[in-house]
């Protein structure tokens, strides 16, 4: 299928350019490059810099490329940052999401694979998460993208043609295998990647946000998919892809860990110190959040090969003792 990869100079949008094209799919890259990176979109994929917002141009790229799915990761997703900012997460999130829509809507694009969030959930009052637990997300993070998951109901309700699979993200966490593509944001906030650039002296300690939650051990619980293994789950949702048909999936692996095992993770892959100081609870953040990702498995046939934390941290260290610095710099051209 021709795939437009929305958001694909990012860290996920850039391992499913690698995915699709392993599957024999032809990725075509929009990106605004606003965190995004040229250098991570392989040369032989077409590449068009533009913002979602833009509904004439990205209608026109639609068409020209005759696209079956956008698969659609272009999203800002920090949740201190919505925190701060919520208007900005409005804007480009939810808005940029109608207009892509819009376009869609236009050149009679029919199938979308959308990049959904556990935060949805907010606080659940029980673990694991199902896709039947209640969404009441608890930061414009995750509000701006519930709000698109309904939106996306109501278009699967009223055009006929249209058919969406929703995949609800746990953390994702690791890089390709093959060391071909990794992760590099500025500002990098991710747990994972900010313990390895400690370990390789990049940054001074990381912060543990809070030690009184109502955990083991008094950390936050996340359940960490291997990216790759994520990108898996796209194709077989746009396989899946029926018009007149919403659906939504969690993406786990169902198990959680807390940070300072995540921090235990680091310092046996690497076997290095690993440089950390405790602090404040960060706002927004839930206690413990981990998925029950049952549903993709049977319905869709998706078997993560990552299932515990230490191989996604060895991957994501391969990427970050080789590229401590990131990818090369966006030039203008
Ligand atoms: N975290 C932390 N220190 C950091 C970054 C993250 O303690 O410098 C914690 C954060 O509070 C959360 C977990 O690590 O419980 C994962 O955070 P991350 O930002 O990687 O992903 P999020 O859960 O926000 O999507």
């Amino acid at each position: 299928m021709n795939v437009l990869v929305a958001g694909g100079a990012g860290y996920i949008g850039a391992h499913a350019v690698r995915v699709l094209l392993r599957a024999g799919h032809r990725p075509v890259v929009i990106d605004n490059l606003f965190r995004g990176h040229r250098a991570a979109i392989p040369p032989e994929v077409p590449f068009y810099q533009a913002d979602l917002l833009d509904r004439e141009a990205i209608t026109t790229i639609l068409r020209q490329e005759a696209i079956d799915c956008v698969m659609h990761f272009a999203a800002l997703a920090y949740v201190g940052e919505s925190m701060e900012n919520p208007l900005r997460y409005y804007v480009n999130n939810t808005a940029g999401t109608i207009r892509l829509l819009e376009a869609m809507t236009e050149a009679g694009t029919a199938r979308m694979v959308f990049s959904s969030t556990c935060a949805t959930y907010g606080e659940p009052a029980q673990v694991p998460i199902t896709e039947e637990t209640p969404q009441h997300p608890i930061n414009p993070y995750g509000r701006s993208k519930l709000f698109v998951e309904q939106i996306l109901q109501d278009c699967v309700r009223a055009y006929g043609h249209f058919g969406v699979v929703s995949l609800r993200y746990f953390n994702v966490a690791g890089c390709a295998e093959d060391g071909s593509c990794g992760e590099d944001h500025t500002p990098e906030t991710h747990l994972i990647p900010r313990l390895l650039l400690a370990v390789l002296g990049r940054i001074e300690a990381v912060t543990i946000f809070g030690t009184d939650y109502p955990t083991p051990d008094g950390t936050c619980v996340r359940d960490y998919i291997h990216v790759d293994d994520l990108c898996e789950a796209h194709v077989l949702a746009m396989e899946a892809c029926r018009p007149g048909q919403f659906r939504a999936y969690n993406l786990g692996i169902g198990r959680g860990y807390s940070v300072l095992e995540v921090v235990e993770a680091v310092r046996q892959v690497t076997g290095r110190d690993v440089p950390i100081r405790i602090g404040p609870r960060r706002p927004g953040d839930a206690a413990i959040l981990f998925a029950d990702a049952g549903k993709i498995q049977r319905e869709l046939g998706w078997k993560p090969k990552f299932t515990a934390i230490e191989p996604i941290v060895e991957t994501a260290w391969h990427w970050f003792r080789a590229n401590p610095a990131g990818y090369p710099k966006n030039t203008s051209s």
